[in-house]
């Protein structure tokens, strides 16, 4: 019986030890030299004789090829006597570590993302990593810190030594104790540096977690339950957190209110990266504690629409995948990665929910909401129908990758078709928003569904008819029927219709080159082909355009696209709409001032959302249960 013991006591012993094996990262933002960071990692217990140490190839929700490791130089590996040890580089995310029993240090420099100019994919930059001296971070950790193979589970400490005045924005929650400055090996004076430590449970916390560090412009709100922290980086001071929160306040109360009250969450971040470099992309990532936004830097009043559509589809993403996901995602592979079928619930769920909140607590008007279902639906033309979605989710990164933004169009559309078929079959009272939370009722955070099981789950929760719809429309190849759908809630689709929209005057038809000082500049060429705002503007055939809206035109060029992406944000803010062009007066060259007020002109579209002029009695009652809360 003694010796039972002492095995137990034993075995007790030895189970605690290896559960306490940490990685210990420690990286200094204060030392940035030729844009990179020295990364230091106190290795934890290794048990094989060879090991081999990752950076990821990819993460969660970016649904692209990354390879990290590309951004780490000069990666060494020590054992306890700071012996270096061999290490050979496998591939750009792979090194092999000989002799792994012995080793104790791993160090590295890592480079960011946002100007690197290493060969291979773009990063997805609310994904990608900022090192910007004295100005700002973005760690996306998955861009920082690697991990060994076979030991993903461990805990994982981050240690990160910054100036005293930069404030870490994140979702996790930094240990209260932090290491003093001087028990960390740091030379030189520490009297301005300060310490944050945060501890994820794994690595896949861990890259779940990212942290922006700069000078502080945060805000807080709270929503029910939930500490809301907007952080925010604005190179020119263009946009604060404050207003940020007075703007996305309301949509997150809705949204608060659309899952029932309750949060599952206590704290939030959104971390906001704005830039003042031309962008080729831009967008946001989901995390399960935090959101991170990589947009163009403009104000408040340009940005408020996307701005309230980007956060309330990040936020949303705290249902799916974060509470509904399959196994793939539940335990992702970083380096070896495997798809689900799902993105027509995890990304399509997701984005019809953010325009379905806001219709429904009154954010957006009805026929703003058909606005855009409507564009949703002129934007999914153009990509691969007949593709079958659970198909297009699992090639996405490779096979299908030029599909992949047919996610937040017809995934969204999918989301509607589904939610009406649903509340027509239980009269109202049922509709996907009472399938998801049934759904993240029966998995939730640590429990996976099997991928190919996910649609008889669904059935078991609806009905018969729901699996029908699903194998059809999501598995299947054939066509969502729109027209058959929309008409259940009193929806037309006109084909050829008209939309209002916003002109920039200039098109094919009315635009050549003309010389001026010696540059090639656009002008006027048809007057016949103006739209109503060039005719209201009283432009001419042979008008040089020098400036539109007070941001001059530049020589014809590839700085023409950078000049059209600025007017098309400037010119739904505006009240006048402003041309300065070079005109022929009496045979003599002179600048003209043309201004006119600024409208909505109708454009031609292949096809348009309308509500029915005369809804039937069961038209109007489907219509109300799928706009209107289920409270009201
Ligand atoms: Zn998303």
């Amino acid at each position: 019986m003694k010796r039972l013991k002492f095995v137990l006591i034993a075995m007790l012993i030895c189970s605690s030890i290896y559960a306490a094996n940490p990685y210990k990262y420690t990286v200094d933002l204060t030392k940035v030299s030729d844009d990179k960071v020295f990364v230091e990692l106190e290795a934890p217990r290794i048990k094989e004789k060879e090991i081999k140490f990752y950076m990821p190839k990819i993460v969660p929700g970016t649904y692209a090829i990354a390879d990290y490791g590309r951004m780490v130089s000069e990666l060494k590996a020590y054992d306890k006597r700071e012996n270096l040890m061999e290490v050979e580089r496998l591939d750009d995310n792979t090194w092999l570590i000989k002799d792994a029993k012995k080793l104790r240090k791993i160090t590295y420099f890592v480079e960011d993302t946002y100007d690197s100019e290493q060969p291979g994919p773009e990063i997805f930059w609310p994904a990608g990593t900022n090192i910007e001296d004295n100005k700002n971070f973005i760690i996306n950790n998955s861009g920082f810190f690697g991990y060994f193979d076979g030991m993903k589970k461990e805990e994982f400490e981050l240690n990160i030594i910054r100036e005293s005045g930069f404030y870490g924005a994140t979702g996790m929650i930094p240990d209260n104790n932090p290491p003093m400055i001087g028990k960390l090996d740091i030379e030189g004076p520490t009297a301005d540096l300060a310490v944050d430590r945060f501890v994820a449970e794994d690595y896949d916390r861990l890259v779940d977690s990212p942290l922006m560090y700069s000078e502080a412009d945060t805000a807080i709100i709270k929503v029910a339950n939930t500490d809301v922290l907007i952080s925010t980086y604005s190179p020119n001071k263009m946009i604060s957190a404050k207003e940020i929160a007075e703007s996305i306040r309301e949509v997150l109360a809705a949204q608060n209110k659309f899952l029932g009250g309750e949060l599952p969450v206590d704290k939030y971040a959104f971390i906001f990266y704005f830039t003042d470099k031309p962008v080729t992309s831009y967008g946001a990532l989901e995390h399960s504690y935090s959101s991170v936004y990589y947009m163009p830097e403009q104000t408040i009043e340009q940005m408020n629409q996307q701005l309230r559509d980007f956060a309330a589809h990040e936020f949303f993403h705290i249902v799916t995948p974060l509470n509904i996901h399959s196994e793939e995602i539940g335990s992702f592979d970083f380096n070896n990665p495997k798809m689900s079928r799902h993105l027509w619930m995890y990304e399509g769920m997701t984005e019809y929910f953010a325009g379905s909140v806001q219709v429904k607590y009154g954010l957006v008007s009805p026929e703003q909401y058909l606005g855009m279902l409507e564009e949703k639906l002129l934007i999914s033309q153009q990509f691969k129908d007949q593709l079958p979605f659970t198909d297009l989710s699992l090639g996405a990164l490779d096979e299908y990758a030029d599909q992949y933004y047919n996610v937040y169009q017809k995934g969204a559309l999918i989301g509607a078709a589904l939610d009406i078929q649903l509340r027509e079959l239980s009269n109202g009272a049922y509709g996907v928003q009472n399938m998801m939370a049934d759904l993240s009722k029966e998995y939730g955070i640590h429990k996976s569904f099997k991928d190919e099981e996910l649609f008889d789950e669904i059935v078991k929760l609806t009905y018969p008819e729901i699996g029908e719809f699903l194998q059809t429309y999501v598995a299947g190849d054939q066509s969502l029927p729109y027209k058959e759908i929309f008409d259940k809630v009193g929806v037309d689709i006109i084909d050829n219709g008209t939309v209002k929209q916003y002109s920039i005057i200039l098109n094919q038809n009315n635009i050549t080159l003309a010389e001026h000082e010696g540059e090639q500049r656009l002008a006027i060429s048809n007057e016949a082909a103006l739209d109503d705002m060039g005719r209201a503007l009283g432009v001419k055939k042979g008008d040089i355009i020098l400036s539109m809206n007070e941001i001059e035109m530049p020589a014809y060029g590839p700085e023409i696209q950078e000049f059209i992406g600025k007017q098309a944000q400037k010119i739904p803010t505006l009240e006048t709409f402003t041309m300065t062009v070079w005109r022929e007066v009496d045979g003599e060259g002179q600048k003209v001032e043309l201004s006119a007020p600024n409208k909505q002109i109708d454009v031609q579209v292949p096809l348009a959302l309308r509500f029915t002029e005369n809804p039937t009695e069961s038209q109007l009652e489907l219509r109300k249960y799928w706009l209107e809360p289920a409270d009201k």
